[in-house]
């Protein structure tokens, strides 16, 4: 069995106690591997080599355009791998193939993006009073510590670290334990294109080990995180005590708003993707089905024959929804569905598991909710699941009371041909990211993406995420 190691100063090693990690395929419950459990003194290494990195070794001397070059490589060589690369993200998470090769796609996306944009990030000079010039630099902040969730590793280990070396950082990741595979892959890929030896450094563990240990490390500069809002509270509580900054990519109960005046037929398909897209497991999961109440029935009624069609099976089956991740996220979700059922609230439709799905996986039907009552848990928390919950509406004011009605504001879809509405809508509802008569669950590279409130704070994607990773220094010439 394969047993993944850290990656430590351009060097693949076990963790110091030599302890290991089952890696489980969701599909169908079996160990196909074994990953390193890193504890502190393996992120103690991991920090000084990237520290060593960024103040005296070779990536250190890179230029902007060579830092960028090797992002480039890199892409191109996740692009080369394809094939493998998917498989392997399909079978470590359980997602349809199609999805991780949709995954894959954008994690190169991620590095060619961000190699294109090394060298355009640039400072400023200021207007100052007669006899003064004034500069702006933009620095990286040095080492800088990611920890990503399981839900879509491949995407992430990109999202995150691509921008980070980008700047100029290296970079400590702590993967999530539960599916990590396809960043150790990528890492290997990354020393065969030349990263110098300690500007990328992974130490794979549990996050009450090596996460925490990361966190709260004295000698990293800044933090990013993404994944739930309870863990999220940990990270910036450990970086509040070392006074660095963090980015928290936190989860999301996001509403698909569909008014009596949307082009519905364009609006379903794009509606139920946005839930069952990786079982649900996306924070950006359009988990909110509002609907205006003229429309309700007869609008609910196409979403439900949609929801009937939908498959669930392993990954190698390649439907609609795969199984979800583990043991603890299927009864999390069951625990949804039970308590939704003792509520009283009606189920409309659901989708089904396929015959022959392997024994042991962690498969749930997609389930589709009607007349969710405002303050139910089912319309107010993220259930990182297939699971979407219709709630009525009346009218334009009333949409933007119950889109801002939950502590989220990640994502929001709008569905309406009233050109005054959509603006009105955009500018009223407290999202990070607002799609109009469109909705993209996770996508596009090139998009500014966060959240307010409880969804987190900062930005991925886009320029917006250079920006995190690095500070401005603020110099001032006097001359005569
Ligand atoms: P999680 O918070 O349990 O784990 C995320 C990461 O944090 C993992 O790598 C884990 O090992 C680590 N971790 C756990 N405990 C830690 C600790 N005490 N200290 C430091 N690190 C620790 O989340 P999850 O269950 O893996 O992911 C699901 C959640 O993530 C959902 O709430 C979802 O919405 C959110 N999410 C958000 C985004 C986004 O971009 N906003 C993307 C994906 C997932």
């Amino acid at each position: 069995m394969v047993e993944q190691k850290h990656l430590i100063n351009g060097k693949w090693m076990p963790s110091l106690d030599g302890e290991t990690i089952d890696v489980v395929s969701p599909s169908d419950g079996i160990v196909f591997a074994k990953l390193a459990r890193g504890k502190k003194g393996d992120i103690d290494l991991a920090v000084g080599a990237a520290r060593k990195a960024v103040s005296s070794g070779s990536w250190a001397k890179l230029t902007a355009v060579d830092r960028g070059r090797l992002l480039s490589r890199l892409g191109q060589k996740v692009l080369d791998n394809f094939e493998e690369l998917a498989a392997l993200e399909a079978k470590d998470t359980g997602k349809p193939l199609m999805q991780a090769k949709a995954d894959i796609t954008a994690a190169a996306r991620y590095f060619e993006y961000y190699g294109g944009a090394a060298d355009k990030v640039h400072g400023d000079t200021i207007p100052f009073m007669d006899g003064y010039m004034v500069s702006i630099l933009r620095e990286p902040h040095g080492v800088t510590g990611h920890i990503i969730p399981w839900n879509y590793p491949a995407q992430m280990y990109g999202r995150s670290l691509a921008p980070a070396l980008a700047m100029g950082n290296a970079v400590v990741l702590k993967p999530a334990e539960e599916a990590c595979m396809t960043s150790i892959r990528m890492s290997e890929l990354a020393m065969d294109v030349g990263f110098p030896e300690g500007a990328i450094n992974i130490i794979t563990g549990l996050g009450e080990e090596a996460g925490a240990s990361l966190s709260e490390h004295p000698d990293i500069n800044f933090l990013s995180f993404t994944g739930s809002p309870e863990v999220g509270t940990i990270v910036q509580t450990a970086a509040a005590k070392n006074h660095v900054g963090c980015v928290l990519e936190l989860g999301g109960k996001s509403p698909q708003i569909i008014f009596e005046d949307a082009d519905i037929e364009s609006a379903l398909p794009v509606v139920v993707n946005a839930i069952v897209q990786n079982g649900g497991q996306t924070c950006s999961a359009g988990s909110r089905l509002m609907l205006q109440k003229s429309v309700y029935d007869k609008y609910l009624e196409l979403i439900a024959d949609k929801f009937k069609e939908l498959k669930v099976g392993s990954h190698e089956m390649d439907l609609n929804c795969g199984p979800l991740i583990s043991t603890v996220q299927k009864e999390r979700v069951e625990g949804f569905l039970d308590r939704a059922n003792s509520d009283g609230i009606k189920v409309v439709a659901e989708g089904t598991i396929a015959k022959g799905v392997p024994e042991g996986g962690y498969y749930v039907k997609p389930t589709l909710f009607a007349d969710v009552p405002r303050d139910n848990s089912l319309a107010c928390d993220e259930v990182f699941g297939p699971v979407l919950s219709a709630i009525p509406f009346d009218d334009e004011s009333d949409a933007v009371h119950l889109a801002n009605a939950t502590e989220y504001g990640l994502v929001t879809g709008v569905w309406t041909r009233d050109g005054a509405r959509q603006i009105r809508m955009a500018k009223n509802v407290k999202a990070g990211q607002i799609y109009v008569n469109a909705y993209g669950a996770g996508g596009g590279i090139e998009l500014p993406f966060g959240g307010v409130k409880k969804s987190g704070h900062g930005r991925e994607k886009g320029f917006e995420a250079l920006y995190e990773f690095c500070s401005t220094k603020t110099i001032v010439f006097k001359h005569d």
